[in-house]
């Protein structure tokens, strides 16, 4: 027995020396290979113009919160001329073009995307603060795979909707959020071209420089002026775009508070609407699911990427019986996840993308402490410049805790248990947001159970976070509605 013991005690001494003594070599993406101007104007017209307001503002990295670029600030004017550019390609050009001419323009892109990825996945990280890992390997990739199978959709699209003859829309007005700045541009550009409309894009004030790369990729293919427009500014922008009398359809990324208001300012116009909301995910281990891999999707579903994830695994549910071994196993995993400097390849965590957003994680943490939930935060150092969090798990919420409620947008885990699959259904379900959930377990049959009874939009199983261009995303309730990707992701710029 005392053996034993003294076995368990170095065998946890051991375990601490691992995770605490050990550091990866610094291993920095290099920048020297990246263009980048001092100041961006605006996108329209196939030109970069400086705006009608005269008015800029910077862009920061939010790792070392030093500015990068000044950025225009597009105001009402710009937008209406922005629109106007975009009515006339439409009229003049686009709309009537061979669809597979415009596949070949929708091809060139992805094309140009791949051949300059590694500035697009370093400038991506620099200005959004996301590990290289990630803007290099799924961001940038992801981005181009969107434009290749769109492209591909531009010429069937009456085989696509047989007997329905679908038809564009015309001028499609597009605001995206900070937390997936190219890729999201991607889901909106490539469908909306794809169909034949044209494009007003803004991207989030916090993180533009990547699609203002993309109107420079946009401008090599040669793609017909004011095809694609890109206005940037903040959110008065987004709301000049929305009110404008001459957008067919707006597609909107964001928070739910804004899609609310872009719902009622749409409300009474013939204006269609998409809105990808906000989410609050549950992940759910069931006791059969293999736990190392489960505990792997739950740290890639909300730590990495600083949870700045909408479809972040940002609930867990464990079923009692292993609820000690996964927690363990989290803390243990937890310990090992290095945060720091975003284009360093072993960073899993890079920087907060604002200050604004590192406050609204910080007062989370505040609110479920007062909650009285259990706090647990692993022990790695965190830079001193920049916006930086430690990984944080949540240990025994309760479901009507604002931390088990509410998106907080960060790495920040709120854990409950369950005993049986009904409770976990009833439980996952009983917030306002649907966007997706995963779930754990060998059982096939517990799996489509869940994927039918679970209000989500998507719902990942034995994996986490895995996205195609081939299959739709979108949410239920308050997480919006409309589909983006696939097919169902043209349905939205199409009438029939
Ligand atoms: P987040 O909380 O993710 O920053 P927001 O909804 O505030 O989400 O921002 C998402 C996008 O919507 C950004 O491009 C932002 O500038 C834009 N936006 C903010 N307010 C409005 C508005 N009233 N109308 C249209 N767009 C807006």
């Amino acid at each position: 027995m005392k053996i034993e013991e003294n076995n368990m005690s170095k065998q946890k001494e051991n375990k601490l020396t691992f995770f605490t003594d050990w550091k990866y070599a610094p291993s920095p993406e290099a920048t020297d290979h990246i263009r980048l101007q001092n100041q961006y104007e605006l996108f329209i017209n196939g030109k970069f113009v400086k705006p009608n307001s005269g008015k800029y503002f910077e862009t920061i990295n939010p790792a070392t919160e030093k500015t990068i670029a000044r950025i225009a600030d597009a105001n009402e004017k710009d937008v209406d001329t922005a629109v106007k550019a975009a009515r006339q390609a439409y009229n003049k050009t686009w709309r009537k073009m061979p669809a597979k001419e415009r596949a070949k323009y929708i091809f060139r892109i992805a094309r140009l995307m791949q051949e300059r990825a590694r500035e697009l996945a370093v400038i991506e990280s620099m200005n959004g603060g996301k590990p290289i890992r990630e803007s290099r390997d799924i961001d940038v990739p992801l981005a181009a795979n969107h434009f290749f199978y769109y492209a591909g959709w531009a010429d069937k699209l009456e085989y696509a909707f047989p007997n329905r003859s679908p038809k564009p829309l015309g001028v499609a007005g597009q605001i995206i959020p900070w937390n997936f700045p190219l890729l999201m541009a991607a889901w909106k550009i490539a469908p909306a071209l794809a169909t034949g409309n044209t494009v007003v894009l803004k991207p989030a004030e916090t993180t533009p420089l990547t699609a203002l790369k993309l109107a420079e990729i946009i401008q090599e293919s040669g793609l017909p002026d004011g095809v694609v427009n890109i206005v940037t500014g903040f959110g008065a922008t987004g709301a000049a775009i929305v009110n404008h009398k001459d957008v067919d359809k707006i597609a909107f990324t964001g928070s739910t508070n804004v899609g609310k208001w872009i719902q009622k300012a749409t409300a009474g116009t013939d204006k269609k609407l998409t809105l990808e909301l906000g989410g609050k995910a549950a992940n759910i281990i069931f006791e059969d699911a293999p736990i190392n891999q489960a505990v792997e999707g739950i740290v890639n579903g909300i730590f990495f990427n600083q949870g700045h994830v909408c479809c972040a695994g940002s609930r867990l549910f464990i079923q009692e019986s292993v609820a000690d071994e996964v927690i363990q196993k989290l803390k243990d995993r937890l310990e090992t996840l290095i945060v720091g400097d975003p284009l360093d390849k072993n960073t899993d965590i890079g920087a907060i993308n604002s200050k604004a957003q590192l406050q609204k994680i910080n007062d989370y943490l505040k609110i479920g402490k007062a909650d009285e939930a259990e706090m647990y935060q692993s022990n790695c150092e965190i830079p001193k410049k920049g916006f930086f969090v430690r990984p944080t798990l949540f240990l025994n919420t309760a479901q009507s805790h604002r931390i088990s409620q509410e998106e907080i947008f960060g790495p920040v885990l709120a854990i409950q248990t369950f005993r049986t699959i009904e409770e976990v259904i009833e439980k996952a379900n009983n917030i306002p947001y649907g966007l997706s959930a995963g779930v754990w377990t060998d059982k096939g049959s517990r799996i489509f159970n869940l994927t039918s009874k679970l209000r989500a939009g998507v719902v990942w199983a034995n994996t986490y976070n895995k996205f195609d261009p081939t299959s739709p995303f979108g949410g239920y309730k308050e997480s919006g509605f409309g589909r983006e990707g696939g097919l169902h992701g043209l349905m939205p710029y199409l009438k029939f």
